[in-house]
């Protein structure tokens, strides 16, 4: 059994992270890496304990066998995969790609649909299924494990699906993947599919693990895989700030920590390292020169950033009465406390004295008045800005005051 299947076999609770931020992410517009890049990432996705990494498309072009080439000899840790097309030279690239690691998987997908068999593939039902159940066999005599995806899935004729997916499995699949791959599906639907499958495909746990992949053009991916998950998927796949096809993949960092944080209602657990989210999120920005959304879900600047004043006071008294999990968990500092015009006094009291200048009485209330005026006008208040603020507000001296400046010699 490989590393994978083993693991799905000591702990049913498990459920496999799988990336593709390096192959279904890359391949969207505006998101392709070089091969350093692709290194830099599998190094973070490697810190992050995802169980695989798909590193790539071996058979796309050359530049992208040699990518996964480079990320499985200089990174160590995940099991890398490829994509192949059920053919043998897509296959034989892939092995070449990846035959520097053991711990090698290689991932066939084909059309299953009504529509990709007609007009794509131009094939039969019963050579769609020769197909799948030869390029399988073909991919066993050079990997332990093989992913197999019936692309377009949940556009497949339920029978069908379960079909396909006996034969991938008897031919040898290892995770039977099954891809919402345009984004069509709903939580409801999905989890029938899932739990259909599972009872009809006759291979069971531990020999087959059963993954879902879903996209986001109706925003609904995160909620589907984790519907899958519910209905039995042991595999999920995602992508770091869901970037992938069209609208893109279920975000992995919003699986991970739905997960984690509704282990009440889940009852499951991943591997992954959740702290070093946010790395990995700004590092992806940073090498697609892509900036994430403020208010994205765990990683946003906006994700543990807080404004108005009702929020801030509750937050200072028990941070759980407005956050469900800690910044600290995906890797921020802390909470941030946004002052704007909405933020209250006692938030502009504790920034104050954080910022070494504490205040109260009538200088807080002075500072209050003129602090909430600038907000009007500017929005976000910066440090800097607020101490110039308690500068200006600065009460005059009391006679008394003035006294003992006068005596202090
Ligand atoms: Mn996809």
């Amino acid at each position: 059994m490989n590393r994978i299947a083993s693991a799905v076999a000591a702990d049913p609770n498990r459920v496999i992270v799988f990336d593709t931020t390096l192959r279904d992410g890359e391949q969207a517009p505006g998101f392709s890496m070089s091969p350093d890049d692709k290194v830099r990432m599998a190094r973070l996705l490697a810190v992050l304990k995802v169980d695989v990494v798909e590193a790539g498309f071996a058979a796309a072009s050359p530049g992208d066998e040699e990518a996964v080439r480079r990320v499985v000899g200089e990174v160590e840790g995940p099991v890398f995969c490829s994509l192949a097309r059920a053919t043998e030279a897509d296959i034989d690239a892939a092995y070449r790609a990846l035959r520097g690691t053991e711990e090698r998987r290689c991932h066939i997908f084909l059309g299953s649909s009504p529509i990709h068999r007609s007009a794509k593939l131009k094939m039969s039902k019963a050579e769609v299924l020769a197909a799948a159940e030869r390029s399988v066999a073909y991919a066993r005599t050079r990997f332990d494990d093989v992913e197999f995806s019936p692309e377009d899935a949940i556009r497949t004729e339920p029978e069908f699906l379960a079909e396909i997916c006996e034969v991938a499995a008897a031919a040898g699949a290892t995770t039977l993947n099954i891809p919402d791959t345009v984004g069509y599906s709903t939580p409801g639907e999905i989890g029938d599919i899932f739990r259909n499958l599972i009872s009809t495909v006759r291979v069971r746990f531990p020999d087959v693990v059963f993954s879902a992949h879903c996209h986001d053009d109706l925003g609904m991916a995160v909620a589907n895989s984790l519907s899958a998950v519910e209905a039995g998927a042991r595999q999920v796949e995602g992508a770091i700030n869901g970037i992938g096809e069209r609208a893109g993949n279920a975000s992995l960092e919003e699986i991970v920590m739905a997960i984690r944080t509704r282990s009440d209602r889940y009852g499951l657990h991943t591997g992954v390292d959740a702290t070093h989210l946010v790395r990995a999120s700004r590092l992806l920005s940073e090498i697609t020169h892509t900036p994430v959304v403020r208010n994205k879900a765990i990683v946003g600047l906006n994700a543990f950033a807080h404004e108005a004043g009702i929020h801030q006071h509750g937050m200072m008294a028990d941070p759980s009465t407005y956050e469900i999990m800690r910044p600290q968990d995906v890797g921020f500092e802390g909470t941030w406390f946004v002052l704007g015009k909405h933020s209250g006094r006692h938030a502009v009291a504790k920034r104050a004295e954080t910022l070494g200048q504490p205040i109260s009485g009538l200088h807080l209330a002075t500072a209050f008045a003129g602090f909430k005026t600038r907000a009007d006008e500017v929005g976000e208040i910066s440090d800097q800005e607020l101490l110039a603020i308690i500068e200006a507000s600065r009460p005059a001296a009391t006679p008394r005051q003035e006294y003992a400046y006068a005596t202090a010699g």
